[in-house]
């Protein structure tokens, strides 16, 4: 990031330490996984969701997953009435398997934060000053980052001695150039409320950007790739030498491609359409495109495993809603193949992209001429390896590289406390 923040973190855990926790605190659930950095092993894993749901029906469900897997998982349900009861739980189960916070090995917690703004563009060591600049993006990402912060808190109030990090989901974005990050709207007005594409999914985009890397045997920085993060949520990004030159999400996570209950792009007039003929508030429209659009708008079903199977039985709607989603990711695999002038890969991600073959045959059919196809048998294949679909000797590559955000988080998290027992916490 720019200005005299901490790059490094200052040497707070032993040098033996090499664990890290990674939180990823929504508005009423915290994720959380505990990683070995020294060997990448997942030490636990779990859920807590439902927080601030009063006691009765609605109570807060917590379940956690120690190493050994699904066989020890553990579920416990009742009140959890804040974030700190929250973590409470989490040290709580972790310290039944001799995991606890208070562990020596413990090196830093590294906390998923949705929006960086312009000004964090790397992982950073959170301090008090950190803390408030992530408050001021609050009025850019008022659904996100509120919850993040809340985490954060906590966090330190459990732990105020340990080292914190703060890995951003824009940061990956921030090398965007000015021509593909800036609205063509008018300038002063753009500035003075900050509305520009800052892009999300950047630390997805990141990890699989370099595993996509590794999979072609080159270095990050002599491959251009078009990732595409197809979860519930879905991103593009177009990636030029390493970095991001375009991405698909603006402002909010709302541009974009046609996602699970988000509608992706749409002509902002349909807003000002809706409050003027339909009588609806800027609420109820911001509802309707985040919540009650994409494909659960067009068909009733946010799931792609439905939707096959919906085809499959002759179900139009499904179909239509299939084709309006594969339509919409075939323009962005166009623009950015035109954005990057030459592509290595194309590389498919997350729940949808690393799962579903009919939508990866179907997002580059017809693109024979950019060198693009899939082989059937090989798309076909179920793997959790990074693998490649198209036919041997392509032009292009399609690939599919499941992605990993806990383990990015962590291993940025850990880099740079590893950089600060180098450098003993050097300011930038
Ligand atoms: P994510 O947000 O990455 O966890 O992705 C969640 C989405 O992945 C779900 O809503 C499903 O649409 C999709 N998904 C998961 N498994 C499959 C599968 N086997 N086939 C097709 N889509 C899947």
């Amino acid at each position: 990031m720019t200005g005299s923040h901490r790059t490094t973190a200052p040497a707070t855990a032993p040098a033996t330490a090499t664990r890290v926790l990674v939180l990823n605190s929504g508005s009423s659930s915290v994720k959380y996984q505990l990683l070995d950095m020294a060997d990448g092993t997942r030490l636990a894993s779990g859920l807590v969701e439902r927080i601030g749901e009063g006691a009765g029906e609605g109570t807060a469900r917590m379940v956690h997953t120690p190493h050994a897997g699904e066989a020890g998982r553990r579920e416990r349900g009742g009140p959890v009435p804040d974030h700190a009861a929250a973590l409470k739980a989490v040290a709580e189960e972790l310290a039944h398997d001799g995991l606890g916070l208070d562990s020596p090995a413990l090196a830093a917690i590294g906390h998923r934060v949705v929006h960086g703004g312009m000004r964090f563009s790397a992982p950073t060591v959170i301090t008090d000053e950190v803390l408030a600049e992530i408050e001021r993006l609050v009025p850019v990402a008022p659904l996100h980052n509120p919850a993040n912060i809340t985490g954060i808190r906590t966090a330190r109030a459990l732990r105020p001695d340990l080292t914190q990090v703060a890995v951003f989901d824009t940061a990956f974005h921030t090398t965007m150039p000015e021509y593909a990050a800036r609205y063509a709207i008018d300038v002063e007005t753009a500035d003075a409320h900050r509305i520009r594409r800052y892009g999300f999914h950047g630390t997805s985009h990141a990890f699989v950007s370099r595993r996509a890397a590794e999979l072609l045997g080159k270095a990050p920085e002599e491959v251009n790739l078009i990732v595409l993060h197809l979860g519930n949520g879905a991103s593009a990004s177009a990636v030029r030498a390493g970095r991001c030159v375009d991405t698909s999400m603006g402002l909010t996570p709302l541009e974009g491609l046609v996602m699970g209950t988000r509608s992706g792009d749409v002509d902002p007039a349909v807003t000002f359409h809706l409050r003027r003929v339909a009588g609806m508030s800027v609420d109820d429209v911001d509802v309707l495109l985040n919540k009650r659009s994409g494909l659960v708008g067009l068909c009733g079903d946010n799931d792609m495993r439905e939707i096959g199977r919906r085809i499959e039985e002759g179900d139009e709607r499904a179909r239509l809603a299939f084709d309006i989603y594969v339509h919409r990711l075939k323009k962005y695999i166009g623009a950015y193949y035109a954005v990057l002038g030459r592509v290595d890969a194309v590389v498919f991600t997350a729940g949808v992209g690393e799962n579903s073959a009919p939508v990866r045959e179907a997002a580059v059919a017809g693109l024979e001429e950019l060198g693009l196809a899939v082989d059937a048998g090989l798309n076909a294949v179920r793997s959790d390896a990074p693998r490649l679909v198209s036919p041997a000797r392509a032009r292009v590559a399609v690939a599919v590289v499941p992605t990993d955000e806990e383990l990015e988080i962590a291993e940025q998290t850990f880099a740079l406390v590893a950089a600060g027992r180098r450098g003993g916490g050097r300011e930038s």
